[in-house]
């Protein structure tokens, strides 16, 4: 999606809002809390033909911060689960 493809429909048509201000804070709805004092701004990337949304932690030091605060995710969680 970064590089300006869709994965959904395989469509060129996609915007990036990397630019729009403001990305987070207290009227931005485009962020996520990491902890109850740090929350990551993030980039969106939308295909103007299906829909589709990309969203991206815009830095890398909240990424580092999320690994450092957040539970990792571990697989699989149980074993009956096989089917999709
Ligand atoms: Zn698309």
């Amino acid at each position: 999606m970064k590089e300006g493809k869709c994965p959904k429909c395989n469509s060129d048509n996609v915007y990036s809002g990397v630019e729009v201000y403001p990305k987070s804070g207290p009227f931005g709805s485009n962020s996520i809390p990491i902890s109850i004092t740090s929350i990551a701004a993030l980039d969106n990337y939308v295909c103007v033909e299906c829909g589709y949304l990309e969203r991206y932690v815009a830095e890398t030091e909240k990424l580092h911060e999320i690994a450092d605060k957040w539970q990792k995710v571990c697989f699989p969680a149980s074993t009956d689960n096989t089917k999709e």
